[in-house]
C-alpha cells in the first residue's frame, strides 16, 4: 500500500488539492497501484485549528509515507502574525524535517498556452527547462543570523553557508535530471564574489566526472538573469543553490505565462517527495470555483513518475492535460486579453481531465 498524505492548506489550495486527488486516485486504479490518501491540515488552516502551523504527528505520517501533495498556504488572515509562528514557517519546517534538498521546477510552453507569455513567440517558442535549486541549506539556514542595534545602528545578518556534501548530492540529482531531459546542465553561481560560490564550481566540477555525457556550463546568476527573458530556450537544466533558485525559478516560471500551469516537487533521497503547485493560495479567488487545478493535476504527474515509480501514469496525466487544452477548455486565469471562450471552474476543469483519461 503506498500512503499519500494530503495537505490541502489555505484559500484555493483545497479546492485545486482536491481535483489533483481524483486525478490521482483514478490513474492508480488504471494503473493498478493501491494508494491510501490521508489528508492533515498545514499552514492558516492549522494554525486556527489546532495553533501551530504544522503539526509534529503531521511531519511523523509523513516520514511513514510515498509522499506528500500540498495545496498553498498563506493569506491575509495570518498576514500581521510573527515571522515565526506563520504559515509558511510549516512550508520551512516540513522541508527542512522531511530532508526535502532538491526543489525541481519545470517551466515549459505548452503549445496550446503559447501567447500567455508576456515575451515575444519567438523567443518564447521551445521554452523546455528544468531549475533545480537547493532547498535546505545557503543562506535561509545559515547560522549566524539576527538583527540587533550598535551605537543606535541597526544592523541585520545572514549566513550563507554549503558544506561540499550538501552540493555533491544536489549537483549529482541536476546531472541525472539532465540524462532524462537533454543532456545539458548550467550551474548558476557567483564565483566572482562569493567563496561559496568558488566552492560549488570546485564540487560540481568533480561530479561531473561521473557525467561526461551531459554537457557542463558555468553561468554567472546575473548574466543567467538576463539570458532567461533573451533566450530562454537555450536552457535545459540549471542547477543553484537555495537564493539564486528562488528568484530564478520564479523568473522561469513567469515567462511561460501560466502561474496556474506550474508544478514542483521536492525531493529527499531515496524517492520520497513533496508535490505542489508552485502558485500560492490566490486568497483574491479562493471559495468561487475560479482556480486553476491544472498546476496541482501536473504535479500528481510527477509524484506519480518520481515516488510512485510510474511513468505511464505520468504520462497520461501530462497527456491528458494537454488534450484538454487542445479541446479549448480553459479556466479564467488562462483567458488572453480580450479572447472569447467559454469558462469552466476547477471542478469542471478536474472533470474534464478525468474524462481524458478514460474508463478506470
Ligand atoms: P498567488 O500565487 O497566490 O496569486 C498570484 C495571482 O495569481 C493572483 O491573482 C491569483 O488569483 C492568481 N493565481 C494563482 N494561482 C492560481 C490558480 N491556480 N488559478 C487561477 N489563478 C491563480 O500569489 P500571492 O498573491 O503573491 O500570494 C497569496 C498568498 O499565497 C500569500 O499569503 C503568500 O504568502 C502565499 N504563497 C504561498 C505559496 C506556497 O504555499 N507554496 C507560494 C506563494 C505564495
Amino acid at each position: 500500500m503506498n500512503r499519500i498524505v494530503v495537505l490541502p492548506g489555505d484559500g484555493i489550495g483545497p479546492e485545486v488539492t482536491a481535483q489533483a486527488v481524483r486525478v490521482l486516485e483514478h490513474v492508480a486504479q488504471q494503473q493498478g497501484i493501491e494508494l491510501e490518501c490521508v489528508e492533515e491540515q498545514i499552514g492558516g488552516a492549522s494554525i486556527d485549528a489546532l495553533g501551530t502551523p504544522l503539526r509534529d504527528e503531521v511531519v511523523a505520517l509523513c516520514r511513514q509515507s510515498q509522499a506528500v501533495l500540498l495545496g498553498a498556504v498563506g493569506g491575509p488572515a495570518w498576514d500581521a502574525m510573527a515571522v515565526d509562528v506563520r504559515p509558511e514557517k510549516g512550508l520551512l519546517k516540513i522541508r527542512k524535517e522531511l530532508g526535502l534538498f532538491a526543489n525541481l521546477r519545470p517551466a515549459a510552453v505548452i503549445p496550446a498556452l503559447a501567447d500567455a507569455s508576456t515575451l515575444r513567440p519567438e523567443v518564447v517558442k521551445g521554452i523546455d527547462l528544468l531549475v533545480v535549486r537547493e532547498l535546505t541549506g545557503g543562506i535561509y539556514f545559515g547560522e549566524p543570523k539576527g538583527r540587533g542595534e550598535s551605537g543606535g545602528v541597526r544592523r541585520a545578518w545572514n549566513t550563507m553557508v554549503y558544506d561540499e556534501h550538501e552540493v555533491a548530492r544536489i549537483a549529482r540529482v541536476a546531472f541525472e535530471q539532465a540524462r532524462l531531459r537533454r543532456n545539458h546542465l548550467t550551474h548558476v553561481h557567483k564565483a566572482n564574489v562569493l567563496d561559496v560560490s568558488q566552492l560549488w564550481m570546485d564540487v560540481v566540477e568533480e561530479v561531473a566526472k561521473d557525467y561526461s555525457d551531459v554537457e557542463l556550463v558555468h553561468q554567472l546568476v546575473d548574466s543567467c538573469a538576463m539570458l532567461l527573458v533573451r533566450d530562454p530556450g537555450r536552457f535545459d537544466v540549471i542547477v543553484t543553490g537555495n537564493l539564486f533558485g528562488d528568484i530564478l525559478s520564479d523568473q522561469a516560471a513567469e515567462i511561460t505565462g501560466s502561474l496556474g500551469m506550474l508544478p514542483s516537487a521536492s525531493l529527499a533521497t531515496g524517492g520520497f517527495g513533496l508535490y505542489e503547485p508552485v502558485h500560492g493560495s490566490a486568497p483574491d479567488i479562493a471559495g468561487h470555483d475560479k482556480a486553476n487545478p491544472l498546476a496541482a493535476i501536473l504535479s500528481v504527474a510527477m509524484l506519480l513518475e518520481t515516488s510512485l515509480e510510474c511513468p505511464a501514469g505520468a504520462a497520461a496525466v501530462r497527456d491528458a492535460v494537454a488534450s484538454v487544452l487542445g479541446a479549448g477548455h480553459r479556466t479564467a486565469d488562462l483567458l488572453l486579453e480580450g479572447e472569447q471562450r467559454e469558462v469552466v471552474g476547477c471542478v469542471a476543469m478536474g472533470d474534464h481531465v478525468l474524462a481524458a483519461l478514460g474508463d478506470a
